[in-house]
Formats: structure tokens, C-alpha cells, sequence
């Protein structure tokens, strides 16, 4: 089946682009697939690349989403190295950096997103580093070989993992946090008290209410200076201060954009042949009554897959809870639905103990989001529940001889705390 039209360009060759040409030709599609990356590598993994490619001498082919053939045999054009530019929906065309232009009548969008730069006084000193593509990582595996100070700039998921592997690998590393607490909004106060533990165990020298200021030196980094005046050594810096969606392309061709290229449940944007998945689509989210933009791997994953079966015309609405999992000093966590969302927290289990502990987060008794460290099964089970309306009883939560599954309840047959 070749869909209602005969050709589609994917525009990002990363996880999101990949999983939709691939999903594309599993679902039948026979027309000529594009995918356009304006990095020279195949699409890679980027999860290891702040963990054990960091930490270790894993080589980029380990990093594959699909091995180079898996391409040639589907009959998926890579065009690889060279930048979309323009978008020209009317002419159903995009031009890249090269002056080539691709015709194609279906275009998916998958250019994720960028890191945020630091923003502060010698930010473009050598010594500088952010971490979200293959060669970031590489320059961060030279830093560890160096042995020099790394002061790691920004407490959320990027900077936490990085100091973890930092300090797993013996650098003499530095947590510089604007907040008091590692991941805070991700993890809710507990856990992430016992996460800034697990970093102070493990040698990190970790700074509270610290933002920076500047980046000194002459050509290289020397030192960094905090809010409070602080000043520390520093051989290399890594910033982390979050990342902006890649809106560009879509913007210049008068798509609607929001924090994000704004979606449907179809991952159709406001052109209709012009659709977006991964890191830098916002959709509507029915579970959270409110839009979302997801940066985590199993998003990009299956809203990719889920954008081109709605190309194809069948395809659910989209409408995915969200979940990422982290590494950090030996413990996997996890994390599902939306626990900042939560202003009841109650904590199964114990995080020190052998079995992890589970956090469930709710409003008014409604579960927002679950967070799991070390304890996998019923994260899984809670995120199941999480699709639908779900009521949480607090005290069989705590009491770890229930099954979780019997500590939530459909909205059919509960009646929310507070309204009983
Ligand atoms: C270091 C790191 C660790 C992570 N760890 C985890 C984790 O533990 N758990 C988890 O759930 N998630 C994790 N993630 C998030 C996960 O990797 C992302 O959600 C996922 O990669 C998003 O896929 P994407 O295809 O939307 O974007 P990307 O993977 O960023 O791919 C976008 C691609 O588009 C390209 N591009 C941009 N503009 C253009 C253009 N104009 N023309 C052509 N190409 C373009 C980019 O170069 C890039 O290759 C991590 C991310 C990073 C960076």
C-alpha cells in the first residue's frame, strides 16, 4: 500500500526519524521515504551517551538505533550530513543546506532539540562543553582522560547523570545546582534528597542555590564564578541547563509553534501534510487534560511510529504517558506520568533497602505520577493505571504486603479523597 500519497521526507535522523521510516515500510508503505539528517552519523542512541559510552570505551557503531543495512533493505533514502533549511509546504518541497531540494508530499518533522547555552560571560571559552550529540560525548571522554576539575553547570536529568558518571570515573567533579535538590521537579522532594546523598556519597561536591555566573580564563576555562561570588578551579565545564525544542524550520513556514511544534492527537501540525514527533512535538494529552512536550526516549520512540501510522489514515490517537528511565551511582530509576503534578506523595518501601522504594504522587486522590528507584514491576503497573482516571489509596501504598495493583482504583469504582 503506498497511503494516499507516493513520497514522505522525515526531517532528523535521530530516534524519532528512524523509528518512523522504519514503522513507515512495516506498515506497508511503498512510496519513496527521505530521511534527511544534518548529522553525518546513522541515527544513534542517546541515552548512553551520558552514561556508559561516557563512562566507557563502548564505540560509536554500539550506539545504532538500526544498522546501515536495515535501511538499504527497506529501501530508505538517508541523506545524511546536510541540513533541512526551508520548509515550502505550498510547493511540497524542502530545501537543504547543500541547495538540494527533495520533493515529497508528506513531511515529518523529527529535529528534537538543542541545548540551552549558558548565558553568562565567557561561555565561548575552549573548556566549554554541553552534551547532547555523538561528538559532545566524545569531547567529554578526552575531559575524563585529561583528569582536569569539571565543574557540571544545571541539576536536571543531563547534569545529574553527568556528575554520576563524572565521579564513577574518578574526575574531581562539581554539582553547581540553582535549585536545592538534584531532579527535583522529576523525582519530588524525597527522592531527590536521597539522590543529592548518593551524589555527595560518591564524591561529588555538590553546591545548593548556586547558579552561574561566569566562565573565567584566557582562550580555556580556568575557574567559574557562582552568584555568591564563589570562585572554583575548573579545567572543564558542562552545561545543563535544559534545551530548547528545534522550531526553527517549522516557524519560517508559518507552522504553529509553542514551546514546541504544536500537534494533534494525529501529530499532525496546523499545515496538514506537515507532521512533528519526538522531542520537540507538543500534544494533547487526554490523561493530563493539558499539552505536553516530551523529552524522553520511549516518546520519541512511539509518537514517531504512531505519526506515520496516522499519515496512513490508522493510527489511534496519540496520547502516551510519559516515562523515562536514569542511571546514577549504580541505581535505576524511573519515572512515570507527571509527579510534579502530585501534591500528595506517599513512598512505598524503603530507597536503602534491597527491594527500592516506589513514590506515588497524587492531587485531590488522583495519581499524577509514579517515580521507582530499584524497584521495577510495580512502576509498571502503576503506569498501566496511569491511562485512566485512577484513585490511590494512600495507606495501602505504604503497607509493601498489598499488591500495588489493589492500592489503586479506576474512576468507576472510587470516589476521589475529599469528595467521599
Ligand atoms: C545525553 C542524553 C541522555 C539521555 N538519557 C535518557 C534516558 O536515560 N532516558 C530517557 O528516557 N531519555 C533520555 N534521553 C532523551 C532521548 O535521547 C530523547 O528523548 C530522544 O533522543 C529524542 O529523539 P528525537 O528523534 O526527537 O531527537 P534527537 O535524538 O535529538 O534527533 C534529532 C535529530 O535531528 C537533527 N536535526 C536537527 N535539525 C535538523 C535539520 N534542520 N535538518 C536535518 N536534521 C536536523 C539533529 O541533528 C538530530 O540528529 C537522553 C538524551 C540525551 C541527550
Amino acid at each position: 500500500m503506498t497511503g494516499p500519497f507516493d513520497s514522505v521526507a522525515i526531517i532528523g535522523a535521530g530516534l524519532a526519524g528512524a523509528s518512523a521510516a522504519i514503522t513507515l515500510r512495516e506498515r506497508g508503505f511503498s512510496g519513496r521515504i527521505r530521511l534527511i539528517g544534518a548529522e553525518t552519523h546513522l541515527p544513534y542512541e542517546r541515552p548512553p551517551l551520558s552514561k556508559d559510552f561516557l563512562g566507557g570505551d563502548l564505540p560509536p557503531e554500539r550506539l545504532l538505533v538500526h544498522p546501515e543495512q536495515a535501511y538499504a533493505e527497506r529501501d530508505i533514502d538517508l541523506v545524511l550530513g546536510g541540513a533541512a533549511i526551508r520548509l515550502h509546504p505550498a510547493e511540497r518541497a524542502v530545501e537543504l543546506a547543500g541547495g538540494e531540494r527533495v520533493e515529497a508530499d508528506r513531511v515529518l518533522l523529527c529535529m528534537g532539540v538543542r541545548p540551552r547555552l549558558a548565558g553568562v560571560p565567557g561561555e565561548w571559552l575552549s573548556g566549554v562543553h554541553y552534551l547532547r550529540d555523538l561528538e559532545h560525548a566524545m569531547a567529554l571522554r578526552e575531559v575524563i582522560r585529561r583528569g582536569v576539575p569539571v565543574v557540571v553547570v544545571g541539576e536536571g536529568f543531563i547534569g545529574s547523570e553527568l556528575a554520576s558518571t563524572l565521579a564513577g570515573q574518578g574526575a574531581d567533579v562539581t554539582l553547581l545546582m540553582a535549585g536545592d535538590l538534584p531532579m527535583r521537579p522529576a523525582l519530588g522532594q524525597e527522592a531527590a534528597h536521597w539522590l543529592l546523598n548518593r551524589h555527595r556519597d560518591s564524591g561529588v561536591r555538590v553546591l545548593a542555590r548556586s547558579p552561574l555566573k561566569s566562565i573565567n580564563g584566557f582562550d580555556r576555562v580556568e575557574s567559574v564564578e557562582v552568584a555568591d561570588g564563589t570562585v572554583l578551579p575548573a579545567g572543564a565545564v558542562v552545561v545543563g541547563i535544559g534545551s530548547e525544542p528545534v522550531v526553527d524550520l517549522a516557524a519560517g513556514a508559518g507552522i504553529t509553534v509553542d514551546d514546541g511544534v504544536v500537534v494533534d492527537s494525529s501529530s499532525r501540525t496546523s499545515i496538514p501534510e506537515v507532521f512533528a514527533a519526538g522531542d520537540l512535538a507538543r500534544f494533547p494529552s487526554r490523561a493530563f487534560a493539558r499539552r505536553l512536550r516530551v523529552e524522553h526516549w520511549q516518546n520519541a520512540q512511539n509518537q514517531a511510529a504512531n505519526a506515520v501510522e496516522a499519515m496512513l489514515g490508522h493510527a489511534d490517537p496519540y496520547d502516551e504517558i510519559p516515562w523515562a528511565w536514569t542511571e546514577q551511582h549504580g541505581n535505576r530509576w524511573e519515572i512515570a506520568g507527571l509527579p510534579m503534578l502530585g501534591t500528595q506523595v506517599v513512598r512505598r518501601g524503603d530507597p536503602d533497602g534491597p527491594d527500592g522504594a516506589l513514590w506515588v504522587f497524587s492531587e485531590r486522590g488522583r495519581v499524577q505520577g509514579a517515580v521507582a528507584v530499584n524497584r521495577r514491576r510495580e512502576l509498571r503497573a502503576l503506569l498501566r493505571a496511569l491511562a485512566g482516571t485512577v484513585f490511590v489509596d494512600e495507606q495501602a501504598v505504604r503497607d509493601e504486603s498489598i499488591d500495588i495493583r489493589l492500592a489503586i482504583s479506576s474512576a468507576e469504582t472510587a470516589v476521589p479523597a475529599g469528595e467521599a
